[in-house]
């Protein structure tokens, strides 16, 4: 804490890793002898920059960039950028640290960054975000490529955004290096299911745990919190398996339907038109949209939080419990805090952790890399499928390891033990670099 002051989020993610790992560092003396966690707390390299960029009116804005390149042992670093106001280091350096993890758990080649900036791209017009675009990628290209660090999307940073930063880094680079960014559109060098890839992979994790339990997602009440792109396509997934969604949600509110959310007209709002879910509710009066008010409060048997950090706090999980939610799957980065989620695990509600559960994103994003290198293209179905085996694979490694560990069913140690012990092989494995 004292080495790093202030960084609030990095603080909770590492101790929450650290709180888990203590039966592995127990059989593995040798990742303590080459002080492992000391090593593996502290980024390989951080830039920031300054985003300097001019909006509609002619007025300068500047921004701050970031880019966290965390851990490479086991491939190029890898991980999105997040262009939300909230963003300052602490939330940079959480989110590359869990990347590093939850890369290891898809058993790719891809180890740990991400980045961002705390430019707020709400009201902004397509132009604006073009220019301040294409100004955070003048700095940023010279850090990224094919083999060194490979960001992506997050929060604020979708199709859009990727096609203005990818245009730039050719640009200035006069590279058409298709494996620099994923997340690409599919007219140049993106992949079929990538968008989808982190909402669907997380409902493919929670069918999976569901099985594990002979139960099914059919007929599930379920709640899914957001409206972003990790959101609708878990309310996608989730329907065509059975469930359903009854609501979903922005920072201002939240929508509940109770027929089950539309998720074509909620593609239609906020992929197209660019709009809010308060405007959901015009076009379907059934529906309700409840203002300032926190959606977990929406009675539901499966919660996937697909929004934000910290999401869920304490008073949102007993509420939860009470109202006889069995199930919580993590589609956004640490949406639980450590209070719910000890509230979570006394209760008996199955939990996923976001490390485990969201990293369809990312390796769907492995698999465009990979297409990318080999300058092909799969088809949807293909991919689809690759998908829904990368994920079985990170819940069998997932439930093995808390089996043989002597804590059966516990996800988030397991999750936190699988994905440090390949990090930590791999470091020993490379030398003291
Ligand atoms: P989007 O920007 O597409 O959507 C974010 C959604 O969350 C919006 O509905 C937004 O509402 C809401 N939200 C954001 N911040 C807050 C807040 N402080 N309070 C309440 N609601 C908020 O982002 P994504 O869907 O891509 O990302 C969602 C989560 O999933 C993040 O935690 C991200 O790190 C994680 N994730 C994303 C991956 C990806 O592939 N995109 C991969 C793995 C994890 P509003 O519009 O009102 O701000």
């Amino acid at each position: 804490v004292g080495r790093n002051p202030g960084e609030l989020e990095f603080h909770q993610a590492v101790r929450e890793v650290l709180e888990s790992i203590g039966p592995a560092l127990g059989r593995h003396p040798e990742y303590a002898e080459a002080r492992i966690i000391e090593r593996i707390c502290e980024p390989e390299r951080q830039i920031i920059f300054r985003v300097p960029w001019e909006d509609d009116r002619g007025r300068v804005q500047i921004n701050r960039g970031f880019r966290v390149e965390f851990n490479s042992a086991l491939g190029p670093y890898k991980g999105g950028l997040r262009f939300h106001p909230s963003v300052y280091l602490g939330i940079v350096k959480f989110l590359g640290f869990e990347q590093i993890f939850k890369n290891a758990l898809t058993g790719m080649p891809i180890g740990g960054g991400k980045g961002g900036s705390d430019f707020d791209p709400k009201g902004r017009s397509d132009r604006e975000v073009m220019r301040f675009c294409q100004s955070f990628m003048t700095e940023l290209y010279r850090h990224i490529g094919e083999y060194t660090d490979v960001p992506a999307g997050d929060i604020g940073v979708g199709g859009r955004e990727i096609g203005y930063l990818f245009g730039q880094y050719k640009r200035i680079t006069n590279r058409y290096e298709s494996g620099v960014l994923t997340g690409k559109g599919l007219s140049y060098g993106g992949a079929q299911v990538r968008r989808e890839a982190t909402g669907y992979g997380t409902v493919f994790f929670t069918e999976e745990m569901l099985r594990a339990d002979g139960d099914s997602l059919e007929g599930k009440r379920m709640v899914v919190s957001g409206s972003g792109n990790v959101a609708i396509y878990a309310i996608e997934k989730a329907q065509q398996l059975g469930g359903n969604v009854v609501a979903c949600s922005d920072s201002s509110g939240y929508l509940v339907d109770e027929k089950g959310i539309d998720v074509e007209l909620l593609k239609q709002l906020k992929e197209v038109r660019r709009s809010r879910i308060s405007d959901y509710a015009a076009v379907r009066p059934e529906a309700q949209f409840v203002v300032g008010r926190n959606v977990w409060e929406v009675p539901c048997e499966i919660a996937l939080p697909c929004a934000t950090q910290n999401e869920i706090g304490a008073s949102d999980a007993t509420a939860l419990v009470a109202n006889g939610c069995t199930t919580v799957v993590e589609g956004a980065n640490m949406p639980t805090t450590p209070e719910a989620v000890r509230i979570f695990t006394q209760a008996g509600v199955r939990f996923a952790p976001g490390k485990a559960a969201n990293a369809g994103g990312v390796a769907a994003s492995a698999l465009e890399m990979q297409q990318n290198a080999t300058r092909d293209s799969w088809t949807f179905d293909y991919s689809e499928q690759r998908l829904r085996q990368i994920m079985q694979d990170i819940h069998a490694r997932c439930f093995d390891t808390a089996e043989e560990y002597d804590m059966p069913g516990n996800y988030v140690a397991a999750a936190n033990i699988d994905g440090f012990r390949r990090v930590a092989d791999a470091m020993l494995a490379l030398g003291l670099i």
